[in-house]
């Protein structure tokens, strides 16, 4: 299944996206709130939900998040080789103390800069002038999870989404923690949709793609990443208690801005797109 948000008269709601059909979810029975859904989770009762719901063409529905955070979005930084090393060589890294990490890189981003699909990433957030994109695929936590090992931890996933996690690289690099740099209002676009596990069991197999006005930047399979999805929920629910509804973006590949000499940062007008194979595309503008 995969799930969105979608906009009714102001309202937020839920629904499924079935190739180019958005099924409206929100009258079902089912909770409407993304997060209470994913922890009351039942599979054969949404997709009866599906079977009922009311279908709209996707051309004239605005989709918005497919999920609203209560809690920071966890990342991974510097979890594709080639991107550990282009980072390196930029000497933008005020944390870096190996090129390529021992241990996952984990820091967070605020809940408030979260946007759906189509919408502005805002520059003027930025007022360093550095605003650079990241595609990544993000990982949305379906149960409760502490010391889950690697075996079990696919268990506590309930779907894959797209995030962008736009970054203010002069922000990132002046306050050595990444948070500021990380979390200016906009800078955190997810979507279009969430796809359940069920759906798209095996990530690794999924290629990510980045294009800034259709010209590809970043192209690496997901079965590059350094720290792979088990290893990331071992390591993080060692010491802390994942919830349903969490999100763990999971890093992001060659080919950011930074990368290129001169970096190549975002400028108003441009369109980013990232695609994941099995998830879609999640589009946004840049003002
Ligand atoms: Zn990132």
């Amino acid at each position: 299944m995969r799930l969105v948000n979608f906009e009714r008269k102001g309202e937020r709601c839920l629904g499924a996206l079935h190739g180019e059909t958005v099924v409206d979810l929100s009258d079902s029975g089912l909770p409407n709130d993304t997060i209470d859904l994913i922890a009351q989770w039942d599979l054969a009762k949404a997709e009866h939900a599906v079977g009922q719901g009311s279908r709209m063409p996707l051309a004239g529905v605005r989709l918005l998040a497919p999920i609203l955070p209560r809690k920071n979005i966890i990342a991974v930084g510097r979890n594709y080789r080639d991107h550990a090393r282009e980072f390196s060589d930029s000497g933008f890294d005020a944390s870096e103390k190996q090129m390529i990490p021992e241990h996952p890189v984990i820091f967070t981003k605020a809940p408030t800069a979260v946007i759906g699909p189509d919408e502005s990433i805002v520059l003027a957030n930025d007022p360093t002038g550095t605003t650079d994109y990241e595609g990544e695929m993000a990982v949305v936590i379906g149960r409760t999870a502490r010391n889950i090992s690697p075996e079990e931890a696919l268990d506590h996933v309930f779907g894959w989404t797209i995030v962008n996690d736009v970054t203010a690289r002069e922000l990132q690099k002046r306050h050595i923690q990444w948070f500021v740099g990380k979390s200016p209002d906009t800078f955190c676009p997810i979507g279009p949709v969430i796809t359940t596990i069920d759906e798209l069991p095996d990530i690794g197999a999924s290629w990510l793609r980045t294009k800034v006005n259709g010209e590809v930047r970043q192209e690496a399979p997901i079965s590059d990443l350094i720290f792979d999805v088990p290893a990331l929920i071992a390591t993080l629910s060692s010491v802390m208690t994942l919830e349903p509804g969490d999100l763990i973006a999971t890093g992001t590949g060659q080919g950011v801005g930074i990368g290129f000499d001169p970096p190549r940062y975002l400028t108003a007008g441009d369109l980013v797109e990232i695609s994941i194979d099995g998830i879609g595309t999640l589009r946004n503008t840049v003002s």
